[in-house]
């Protein structure tokens, strides 16, 4: 584990914001909230729970939590603080597998890609006498399982916060533990919420993944030279498809409003490019890369496109 003192994150005051911390999933998100909490001593124990013994086992070998629990209901029991950090899909059943569990007065969030989804499983089964606050970091990598997390993944990214009716001191202390994670907080509802991520992360994944599989199909190109001279554009798409099958089948097929919408104006603006290579309409062609280019700058002027430090990762692909 590296010295917490040696690389504080932006904005921690080294206070522990909840007693215990537990964390259902223990893959790429739990895993970098884990080695947060600890760079910013903000828990006095974190507990952990994921559903495979194997998960179970290696998290434990690299005392990745305090105490790797063999049900979700253990792991949440007496917790402060109970993070969701399973694929979407998964989040309804959890949730009914520790409500009986939960301590009263605790807060429940999540860090699913969906909101509307998550909220319409999960809230049914939780008990009144908890904070149910939803929640989505927007950083993550292509990779997953207990080893991929690290400390600094959160670091200066967004983490989206769905208040919905919640008490509003629950939700300031979860926006405070998000701040001393590393991230900057905003609030949204979650109907905008899904679209918006549908426009920056879930069609723009949807594209990789078609890309790779036109690459994949096109029998006059052959593997080797599709590997072979593959440049930039293209190994950029293969980054991006390498994401975890589970989580975006999931995303998916919970985002599926926003994800058909956005689909549908994107198939639109393709159609007037391809269009302008047809009629050799260079203006066109050259006047929308001037927009988009400024789009790009924008990004990088945000600070949204810094590279994350460890394994390669370019940490640009949120969920
Ligand atoms: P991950 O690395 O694949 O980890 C998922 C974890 O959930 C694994 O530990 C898995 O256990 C566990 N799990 C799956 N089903 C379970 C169940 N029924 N009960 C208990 N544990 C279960 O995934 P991740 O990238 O951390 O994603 C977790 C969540 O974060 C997802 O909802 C995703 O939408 C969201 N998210 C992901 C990203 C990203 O870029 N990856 C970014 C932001 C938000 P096993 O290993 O035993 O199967």
């Amino acid at each position: 584990m590296p010295d917490p003192a040696a690389n504080p994150a932006p904005g921690a005051d080294s206070r522990p914001v909840y007693g215990r911390v537990a964390l259902i999933g223990l893959g790429l998100i739990a895993g970098s909230m884990a080695h947060a909490i600890r760079r910013g001593h903000l828990a006095q124990e974190i507990t952990g729970h994921a559903r495979s013994a194997e998960t179970r086992r290696v998290a434990a070998e690299i005392g990745l939590v305090d105490r790797v629990c063999a049900t979700a209901a253990e792991a949440v029991t007496g917790a402060d603080l109970v993070v969701l950090a399973v694929p979407v899909g998964a989040m309804g059943q959890v949730a009914q597998e520790i409500a009986p569990h939960l301590k009263p007065g605790a807060t429940v969030t999540d860090v699913g890609s969906v909101k509307q989804a998550v909220i319409a499983a999960v809230a049914p089964h939780l008990p009144e006498a908890v904070h149910f606050i939803p929640a989505h970091p927007l950083a993550g990598t292509e990779h997953s399982g207990p080893r991929s997390g690290f400390a600094t993944l959160f670091d200066n990214r967004w983490c989206i916060i769905v208040p919905g009716a919640a008490d509003p001191a629950a939700v300031d202390r979860l926006a405070g533990f998000w701040r001393a994670l590393g991230a900057n907080v905003d609030l949204m509802d979650a109907a905008h919420h899904d679209l918006v991520l549908a426009v920056t992360s879930h069609t723009p994944h949807l594209i990789a993944y078609t890309m790779v599989g036109v690459a994949e199909h096109l029998r006059r190109v052959s593997d080797s030279e599709v590997i072979k001279y593959s440049a930039s554009g293209f190994r950029d798409f293969t980054r991006i498809a390498a994401s975890d099958p589970t989580m975006w089948r999931d995303v998916f097929l919970t985002n599926r409003e926003a994800t058909l919408d956005i689909l549908g104006r994107f198939t639109e603006e393709l159609f007037v490019l391809q269009r302008a290579i047809r009629m050799g309409d260079g203006e066109l062609l050259f006047n929308y890369f001037t927009r988009t280019r400024a789009i790009r700058r924008g990004i990088i002027e945000a600070g949204q496109d810094t590279a994350a430090p460890d394994f390669g990762r370019s940490g640009d692909a949120p969920a």
